[in-house]
């Protein structure tokens, strides 16, 4: 299964991208928490990467594509994929497109989490993130057992510094702006699915499975 999950930011693509991996035995192929370990080890490429985050615009194109071309080339991703965060941009869509031809493969889908404005915003401000494993956990929505520490390796859970409000607004009009046209990309393939983001996380997913199966295309 080889998905693209579309969405803005804190409509809930990383909950639903790590859930769907886990059902369909595939890598969680996420860019931004590939750039932040890329950050967090200090290399060139995260050096390169952490001026644009923490201004919450996108890093340049070729960046990024280097980075998932490296990791949907190896073999763990052979049986396919749920990819999280790429592409962000019709530029990237196209790249995508390329690199994917060249092994001889295709998207079976992407699905698009539809999430009204206030409620991204709120989300997103309330989301805190585990600093060992990278779980997501959201004071308000969805809060961890035991509060700051990660219900599933015990790691200290940190508040992105790209979630502040002002930053989420940012991303949220580079969203409006580079993304949303993505959509019509995919669309335009009959690749597209739509799923409403503003249920419950097991709504969601449930939802998810039933358009990646049928479709609205
Ligand atoms: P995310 O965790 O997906 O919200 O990504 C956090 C930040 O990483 C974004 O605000 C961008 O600066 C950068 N980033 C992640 N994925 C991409 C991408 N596909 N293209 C460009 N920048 C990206």
């Amino acid at each position: 299964m080889r998905l693209v999950l579309l969405g803005p930011p804190g409509a809930g693509k990383g909950t639903q991208a790590e859930k769907l991996a886990r059902h369909y035995g595939v890598p969680h192929v996420a860019t931004g928490d590939m750039l932040r370990d890329e950050v967090a080890k200090g290399t060139e490429l995260g050096k390169r990467a952490a001026e644009y985050m923490h201004q919450g615009v996108l890093v340049p194109d070729e960046l990024v594509r280097e980075i998932v071309r490296n990791r949907l080339s190896q073999p763990e991703c052979s049986r396919g994929f749920v990819l999280d965060g790429y592409p962000r941009n019709v530029k990237q869509a196209r790249m995508l497109e390329e690199d994917l031809c060249r092994q001889g493969l295709t998207l079976n889908a992407v699905v698009f989490l539809s999430v009204p404005t206030e409620v991204l915003v709120s989300r997103s401000s309330g989301r805190v993130v585990c600093s060992a494993c990278g779980a997501n956990y959201n004071v308000v929505t969805r809060p961890p057992r035991e509060s700051g520490k990660c219900d599933r390796c015990g790691g200290r859970l940190i508040h992105r510094q790209d979630d502040q409000e002002d930053t989420v607004r940012k991303r949220l009009e580079v969203y409006q702006q580079e993304s949303l046209p993505v959509r019509d990309f995919y669309a335009a393939r009959g690749l597209l699915r739509t799923v409403d983001g503003d249920q419950p996380v097991e709504e969601v997913f449930r939802s998810i499975l039933e358009a990646v199966g049928g479709g609205d295309g």
